[in-house]
């Protein structure tokens, strides 16, 4: 398959602005009381490719519970700017969005979590000149969330359209979520997938590769007496989806042609027809 023209594939350029976009983006934590949320901020940011966290008055930072709980996202954790007010959090954006679990009374009714992280992303992706640049998403308390105050302070209040019976979530888990939101919004759905080779994976098999296979199991399945081309139903369709489906790769290719040559041998050797 050609990759560089696949519809299916984000252009090549695409990774680079999805992580610049996401280079530019702020997670805000307000006044959070449990520093085990704060580890848990900083993994579920990096984990997303995110590393931007800001805390405003911590009660306990730093702290070995954050440092445990970040795992593998010390550098996030380190790296996190710790502000006394909320306003000094969001100098120099040009949007943030307050995350709230309540409904307020006043302002435009909440954005839910998908299209705020949409239009985060479309700010931090828009040149200085169109309106873009920083922007932040803001959380709150563990026990009270966002103070009015606070949540005035932002461009927007945004909710996560969970049950209505119970919509509170963790801290941690509020902003994994986001953070996977803005993940899937910066790259158009279609975030890269790790380039670790699979154990034992070869190149994709070439359409020749495959025409070629396809051949030669058509002629031992005939010379077996296995398929009678005057009477051919589904069979021959039947296999050539059953092997798409695989995605078959060189070597495989190679390892089915093996058997069938051997097969091929046995059949026309001594004892054979
Ligand atoms: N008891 C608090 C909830 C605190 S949960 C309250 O009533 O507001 C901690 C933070 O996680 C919240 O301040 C908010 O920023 C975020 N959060 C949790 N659940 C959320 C939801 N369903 N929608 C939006 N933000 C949520």
């Amino acid at each position: 398959m050609n990759t560089a023209t696949s519809p299916l594939l984000p252009s090549p350029g695409a990774a680079d602005t999805a992580s610049t976009a996401l280079a530019l983006i702020r997670i805000v934590l307000c006044r959070p009381s449990h520093p085990g949320n704060i580890g848990a901020a900083a993994r579920a940011l990096k984990t997303m490719g995110l590393s931007r966290l800001v805390l405003v008055t911590p009660k306990l930072f730093p702290d070995p519970e954050a440092t445990a709980r970040a795992a593998g996202s010390q550098d996030v954790l380190e790296a996190a700017r710790v502000c006394d007010t909320l306003d000094e959090a969001l100098d120099g954006t040009v949007m943030s969005l307050a995350l709230s679990a309540r409904k307020r009374e006043v302002g435009p009714p909440p954005l839910p979590a998908r299209e705020a992280a949409a239009a985060l992303v479309d700010f931090a992706s828009r040149p200085d000149e169109d309106g873009g640049g920083e922007v932040a998403l803001v959380f709150g308390n563990e026990t009270v969330g966002l103070s009015n105050e606070e949540a005035m302070r932002c461009s927007r209040l945004v909710t996560i359209p969970a049950n209505p019976s119970y919509s509170s979530l963790n801290l941690g888990a509020a902003v994994q979520l986001l953070a996977w939101e803005v993940r899937m919004a910066a790259y158009a759905g279609r975030p890269p997938e790790s380039t670790v080779a699979t154990p034992f994976s070869s190149p994709v098999a070439t359409f020749g590769d495959v025409e070629g296979f396809y051949a030669h199991l058509e002629r031992v399945m005939i010379d077996s007496g296995f398929h009678n081309p005057d009477q051919p139903k589904r069979l021959v369709p039947k296999l050539r989806r059953l092997f798409a489906r695989a995605g078959l790769e060189r070597d495989e290719v190679n390892i089915l042609r093996g058997l069938l040559s051997a097969v091929e041998a046995k059949m026309s050797g001594p004892g054979g027809k």
